[in-house]
């Protein structure tokens, strides 16, 4: 990924993508305290390249920094216009972004008071994080053996660097078993989160998903509860427990690098008819039709890159 054309974001100026590099001793490199996002961009009919629901992942990353305690060099207008100019002068047709913001080289020590805040923002292009199969077929999820973050171990409603180590391992188990995906539960038990993704069922014509408690409030989640009350749905937040997954009769992960993905299995055991269920495929549909802005509806969500 690092040796290739094009241009990165570097604390406010375009650097060429070979040249955009940091020291070994870079302290977010050794203890992993960063905030980042992941951001798509997707290819509309009339209003060209345009960023999916920009000023929330941005507002995400501020939120993430001030959970840190990271203090910001920029503010949103600029993050926003360099996320803009990442995709346009790329050349970039659909992209996906990553904005992260990291401390340097200037210091060691778990102190952090003599570091700064450097930011980056990278595009390129990353078609479907899952198997394009996977859309309509579903994936098969493994139960973790990992425990998703304690809400006062780490801060989980930050897009934190470290927190993913959570997520890497849960995924590597859940690939080396066989399955494409990991389900991680929380210190109780119940059902959280994806290693990057959040998750719904269907049950009885309801929709449900676990409460934010220790998941990330992802975007994507936000853009589905929307769809589903525009047909008629109300989602319903609420502790579930994974032989409420198993029993479901669909089930499904939202989030801007899988952006929706049916769950087919969960630990061997089939869910529903075993393939993508009906109002997953409708929220589906929905959900790609509004992000290439083939709706009139929520226009609003997309900010031209040019
Ligand atoms: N949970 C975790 C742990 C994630 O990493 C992500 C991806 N950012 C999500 C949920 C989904 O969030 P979003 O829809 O904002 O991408």
């Amino acid at each position: 990924l690092a040796d290739r054309d094009g241009l990165i974001w570097f604390d406010g100026e375009m650097v060429p993508w070979r040249e955009a590099k940091v020291h070994v001793l870079t302290h977010t490199l050794h203890y992993g305290l960063g905030v980042f996002e992941g951001v798509r961009a997707y290819k509309t009919p009339d209003r060209g390249t345009c960023i999916f629901r920009l000023k929330e992942h941005t507002d995400r990353l501020f939120g993430s920094a001030h959970i840190l305690g990271m203090g910001m060099p920029y503010d949103k207008d600029t993050l926003n216009e360099a996320q803009r100019q990442v995709v346009r002068e790329n050349g970039l047709e659909e992209a996906y972004l990553r904005p992260m913001c990291f401390y340097g080289s200037e210091g060691m020590g778990l102190r952090a008071d003599n570091l700064q805040t450097h930011v980056i923002v990278a595009a390129w292009e990353w078609p479907s994080y899952m198997d394009p199969e996977a859309r309509d077929r579903g994936i098969k999820v493994r139960t973790s053996s990992y425990t998703r973050h304690h809400v006062n171990i780490t801060m989980c409603k930050a897009k934190a660097n470290g927190n993913y180590i959570n997520s890497m391992l849960a995924l590597k188990e859940a690939l080396d078993c066989g399955a494409e995906e990991a389900l991680l539960l929380d210190n109780e038990g119940y059902v959280q989160e994806g290693s990057g993704e959040n998750i719904f069922i269907v049950r009885n014509d309801q929709i449900l998903t676990p409460d934010l408690t220790s998941c990330l409030d992802g975007i994507t989640r936000r853009s589905i509860f929307t769809l589903a009350e525009e047909l008629g749905y109300t989602i319903r937040e609420k502790r579930i427990t994974r032989d409420e997954v198993y029993v479901a009769d669909e089930a499904f992960f939202t989030g801007t690098a899988a952006e929706v993905v049916p769950i087919r299995e969960l630990d061997g055991r089939t869910i529903g008819s075993g393939s993508r269920g009906p109002l997953t495929e409708k929220l589906q549909t929905m959900y790609f039709d509004t992000v290439r802005g083939n709706r009139s509806q929520y226009r609003e969500w997309l900010t031209p890159v040019a």
